[in-house]
């Protein structure tokens, strides 16, 4: 494949800019054009989109989105020393990069975005993947600001998102997941493609926000899920004390079988719990 760009090699960027990756920055880089542009091809069309992007760090993956077509890039990145190397890609793509030096947990990027469509993507610092997941899937209003989210994350965590009622790996982030968005792993990747290669395999996961998720309120699903699946090997009718009341009648007005455990019940199940709760039952 030929070069997306004319702009040095990722290795030779960072030698020059004495990038050296910080573990305490979750800092594992990408340097293939060809992987970074399969993860930006498999956010959707980029078209006159804006992408936000966490953690640019030396920028191949923000290359790979200019390159792909993205109308702008809104990154937020917390280390200093990238910045001469990000500012290296804004002027080769002039008025199409835009970077923030700060802490994505902190930072709000919508006064940054414009009107247009925008979508995440990001090669995420492990350390803050599952906060900020997390966090954008419990933003109010929904349907959200961005069109789709395409994240990589330990191989592990992917599966916790994607992960359907019954599976081993579902829990609360499944819930969550499922409830507002439709979620599947895109592609794995292998430890070898990052520098430093972290220990485990890595997946990107594609999130796409579903228009009408079940009514049910963010702070009441975060409270019967995180009942439910304090004890994931106990019944609900035992798990769900953990709400601070006798549960059998809410889960007889849910129409339950008491003696199910959380990770058999359907995502429905929990919204018509949360919805319960919330009126008293
Ligand atoms: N996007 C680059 C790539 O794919 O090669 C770097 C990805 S690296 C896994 C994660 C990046 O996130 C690093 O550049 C790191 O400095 C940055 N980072 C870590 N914590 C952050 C935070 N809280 N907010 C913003 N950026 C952060």
């Amino acid at each position: 494949m030929s070069a997306i760009d004319d702009l040095p090699p990722l290795r030779e960027v960072i030698a020059r800019h004495g990038l050296m990756p910080k573990k305490s920055l979750g800092q594992n880089f990408l340097f293939d054009l060809n992987l970074t542009s399969r993860i930006a091809r498999a956010s959707g069309p980029l078209d006159g989109v804006t992408v936000v992007e966490v953690g640019p760090g030396p920028g191949g993956l923000t290359r790979a989105l200019l390159a792909n077509g993205a109308a702008r890039v809104v990154a937020v990145e917390r280390d200093q020393r990238c910045l001469p190397a990000l500012a290296e890609i804004a002027a080769y793509y002039p008025g199409r990069l835009t970077v923030i030096e700060g802490d994505a947990l902190e930072v709000d990027l919508r006064p940054h975005l414009g009107d247009g469509p925008a979508r995440i993507v990001a090669n995420l610092p492990y350390n803050v993947a599952t906060p900020l997941l997390t966090g954008w899937l419990t933003s109010d209003p929904w349907p959200p600001w961005f069109q789709s989210l395409t994240l990589m994350f330990q191989k592990e965590v992917a599966q916790r998102i994607v992960a359907a009622p019954a599976a081993d790996a579902f829990g609360r982030l499944g819930v969550l997941a499922g409830w507002r968005t439709q979620a599947r792993i895109a592609f794995d990747v292998g430890p070898g493609a990052f520098v430093p290669p972290p220990k485990v395999t890595s997946s990107v996961v594609h999130l796409i926000p579903r228009a009408a998720p079940l009514p049910a309120s963010v702070r009441m699903l975060e409270r019967v899920t995180a009942a439910a699946f304090g004890q994931r090997r106990k019944m609900i009718r035992q798990s769900l004390k953990g709400l601070g009341r006798d549960p059998a009648a809410l889960i007889a007005a849910a129409g339950l079988d008491p003696t199910v455990r959380a990770e058999e019940l359907p995502i429905e199940a929990f919204c018509t719990l949360a919805r319960l709760f919330e009126a008293g039952v």
